[in-house]
């Protein structure tokens, strides 16, 4: 006779989802003593931007991005840049660090009173165009992922990159439908950016 299943988790060593395709990118670090990881932070992207579908971000995170292949790419070439995830228009998943080290999505940032958000946070990046809607599946997918972040580490704070740098970035935009998230969620309204509420 089988015993009862043991209770399972999603989360591999080092802060590996097990659900998501993993991809391993060089651009990142350690954390540093102590971080309190208590932030997600969400953002867009698209390479080329409105083009969905391709392998082009899978490829900036890892440093294989060919910069003659697009002109946009020319301004960004040589960037080194990661996210933890990567949430496509049909809520497929990819993972790129281990949520247990320190990705570089944020850049110069700050928010609840600490800066360099990087050290902190676990970052969500959304295939997307910055300003413009994102799909139902990518809520469901974010309704499922941030509860098991939430379980991992000890979150309290939702963000998008354009709350955490403001002036400086604008993604995800106002395309995001913060009270959707909210909603599937059911945190508490502190939990979110002041005007998303
Ligand atoms: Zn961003």
């Amino acid at each position: 006779m089988a015993d009862a299943p043991a209770a399972t988790t999603p989360w591999q060593e080092g802060g590996w989802y097990a659900s998501a395709h993993r991809l391993a990118s060089p651009n990142f670090g350690p954390r540093p003593a102590g971080a309190c990881v208590d932030l997600i932070v969400l953002h867009s992207i698209s390479l080329p931007p409105g083009q969905y579908g391709g392998d082009e971000v899978q490829r900036l995170f890892t440093n294989r991005l060919d910069w003659s292949a697009h002109p946009y790419f020319e301004q960004i070439r040589g960037i080194e840049v990661s996210a933890h995830f990567y949430v496509r228009r049909d809520g497929t998943l990819w993972q790129f660090v281990g949520c247990d080290d320190r990705a570089w999505h944020a850049g110069a940032s700050c928010w609840r009173g600490r800066a360099d958000c990087n050290d902190d946070s676990v970052g969500i990046e959304l295939e997307g165009l910055e300003g413009g809607p994102f799909e139902p599946a990518q809520y469901e997918a974010l309704a499922h992922l941030c509860p098991a972040i939430a379980r991992r580490y000890p979150v309290r704070y939702v963000a998008g990159h354009e709350h955490i740098a403001p002036g400086r970035k604008q993604d995800p935009g106002p395309g995001f439908d913060w009270p959707r998230l909210r909603a599937a969620l059911g945190w508490p309204a502190e939990a979110f950016p002041p005007g998303t509420r």
